[in-house]
């Protein structure tokens, strides 16, 4: 299984941002208010997410940490064979496989609770040891890619791999306004999010993540036709090339990369691009969840929509009524 977990590692985990991510993504499905997320070394040293959801019972804690399935693949050999691995269940796993992980958690009321298991490279400690921990899971994950030379190779600077981490918090952060939510690098605080549904406190969150000036110049759009809606904030395009990726597009909460959105967008700011500027925005759109599937690939953040072309005609003319009235 260790193979298997590091070859899993390989699709799921290329770097410390794919670590957070798939730790932030379980402290939500905990069904957490509020989730910390400490970082020292660009997470190369460690990516610790503290959360206060449902948390994991006792007996549960050495299953959270083995794959679901066991993996057919026994050698390097077979891989060829293998277009693509199905990984959802093996986040813990595979980040276990090329970490020193330490999985904290109690699922109960009582504060004197909690147990914490580890793993590192190899396999997990088979003890589950008490550790007092308030209701909530924290998972530490040190030393990414320890065991692993060749992938540690691929790491960027501190300052890349941690810009790449900020990135992935922002979008979750983006994503959950109902959430609190702290980033700590290097035992400094760089996002500090009280939660807040309203649209006030929603802008106030934009202009923490995103700065001052995107939400300034921003229009906000609201706009349902049958079951599709679209809110969101759409920024005058900016000669910026440092905010040439504020691109945030959510689907049913979901961030995602999607070539019809791409399109359908760039099409309605046809108009206002020119010299080179970049559009930049933050928009929800809320879909019935039968007619997408927004799980194409886990990692790639792609999506397929039943009716593609309702989609994106919604899109782009939601898009250039706004932005007709938002001449630079
Ligand atoms: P998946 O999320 O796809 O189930 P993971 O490897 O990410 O797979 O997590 C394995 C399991 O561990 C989860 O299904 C969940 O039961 C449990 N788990 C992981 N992180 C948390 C967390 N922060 N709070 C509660 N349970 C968690
Ligand atoms: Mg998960």
């Amino acid at each position: 299984p260790r193979l298997a977990n590091q070859i899993a590692a390989g699709e799921v985990v290329e770097r410390p941002a794919a670590v957070a991510k798939e730790l932030i993504e379980n402290a939500i499905d905990a069904a957490s208010r509020r989730i910390e997320v400490e970082v020292e070394q660009g997470g190369t040293r460690l990516i610790k997410v503290r959360d206060d959801g449902v948390g994991i019972a006792e007996n549960d804690l050495p299953l959270a940490l083995s794959r679901h399935a066991t993996s057919k693949i026994e050698s390097l050999g077979d891989l060829e064979g293998v277009s693509s691995l199905g990984f959802r269940g093996e986040a813990l796993a595979s980040i276990s496989s090329v970490s020193r992980l330490a999985l904290t958690s109690n699922a109960l009321d009582d504060p004197r609770s909690g147990f914490r298991v580890m793993a590192e490279g190899r396999g997990m400690e088979a003890r589950v040891a008490p550790a007092p921990h308030p209701r909530g899971t924290s998972v530490e994950v040190r030393d990414l890619f320890f065991n692993t030379p060749a992938r540690r190779k691929f790491l960027r600077t501190e300052k890349t791999e941690f810009a790449h981490l900020e990135e992935a918090f922002r979008r979750q952060a983006l994503s959950r306004y109902d959430i609190a939510w702290t980033l700590r690098h290097n035992q400094k605080t760089v996002h500090q999010l009280p939660p807040g549904d309203s649209p006030a406190a929603r802008e106030r969150r934009i202009a923490s993540l995103l700065g001052k000036t995107f939400i300034e110049h921003a229009r906000y759009i609201e706009r349902q036709v049958g079951d599709l809606r679209l809110s969101g904030w759409v920024g005058l395009p900016t000669h910026s090339r440092g905010q040439a990726d504020q691109q945030y597009f959510f689907v049913n909460g979901r961030v995602v990369r999607d070539r019809l959105v791409a399109h359908a967008v760039r099409q309605a700011y046809r108009d206002v691009l020119y010299n080179g500027r970049h559009p930049v925005f933050v928009l929800y759109l809320d879909v019935d969840p039968d007619v997408v599937d927004v799980n194409v690939h886990p990692t790639k953040h792609e999506v397929r929509f039943r009716d593609g072309r309702t989609v994106h005609d919604f899109l782009f003319s939601s898009l250039h009524r706004c932005l007709a009235h938002t001449q630079p």
